[in-house]
């Protein structure tokens, strides 16, 4: 079976992605032995995502793939964006959704959404696949499931939170579910 690395540590992300994935072992960073994070100095998601996928690439040279993906709120311009990993001053997702919705209190326009852009480094060969997901933010919380800022997103044509919804649904409207499946339906035509 083809292999290919997942260049994240983000539970909640390979949780996703692992169950979109099938007919490809998909490998950690623990399985290659990487052993710190990886940095994302930049301030778009396509240059983070490279970033992110070449240092494993150097690191190991097997085929892999990061995401790199944020929430991107219009009454704010599109912040936090590329900054929603650490919004608040530090990686921790109930202080960065907390800063969130301080941000937009009395905002009248909550409408928001997810972007994701994945970087495939396959047979040394560079791509790109992205997946976005329109909806609202809501001033509290609901839903356990998910993690960084889905209890208080809703997305376009359901009345749950990407916190309440199964996550078979969520992958089917996600950002990352759609980005995810445009990388599969490459790699199944590559692996034909
Ligand atoms: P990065 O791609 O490592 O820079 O981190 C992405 C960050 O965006 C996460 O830590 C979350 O804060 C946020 N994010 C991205 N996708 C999702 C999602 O599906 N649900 C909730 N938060 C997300």
């Amino acid at each position: 079976m083809q292999q290919l690395v997942i260049a994240s540590n983000n539970a909640g992300k390979i949780r996703e992605i692992r169950e979109l994935v099938e007919d490809i072992e998909l490998l950690s960073l623990k399985d290659i032995g990487f052993p710190q994070e990886i940095a994302e100095p930049f301030h778009s998601f396509e240059e983070n995502a490279l970033a992110k996928a070449s240092a494993i690439y150097q690191f190991c040279g097997k085929n892999v793939f990061a995401d790199d993906s944020g929430i991107c709120v219009n009454a704010l311009h599109g912040v936090p964006g590329v900054e929603s990993a650490h919004y608040s001053g530090s990686r921790d997702d109930e202080k960065n959704l907390q800063k969130l919705l301080s941000e937009l209190k009395g905002a009248a326009d909550m409408s928001a959404f997810y972007k994701a852009v994945i970087c495939l480094i396959w047979d040394g060969e560079v791509y790109y696949f992205e997946g976005i997901c329109e909806g609202q933010i809501i001033e509290e919380k609901r839903g356990e499931g998910g993690f960084g800022y889905d209890p208080i997103f809703v997305p376009d044509g359901y009345n749950m939170t990407f916190g309440e919804l199964p996550l078979n649904i969520k992958n089917q409207i996600s950002h990352r579910g759609k980005a995810v499946k445009k990388m599969v339906s490459f790699l199944e035509e590559r692996m034909r």
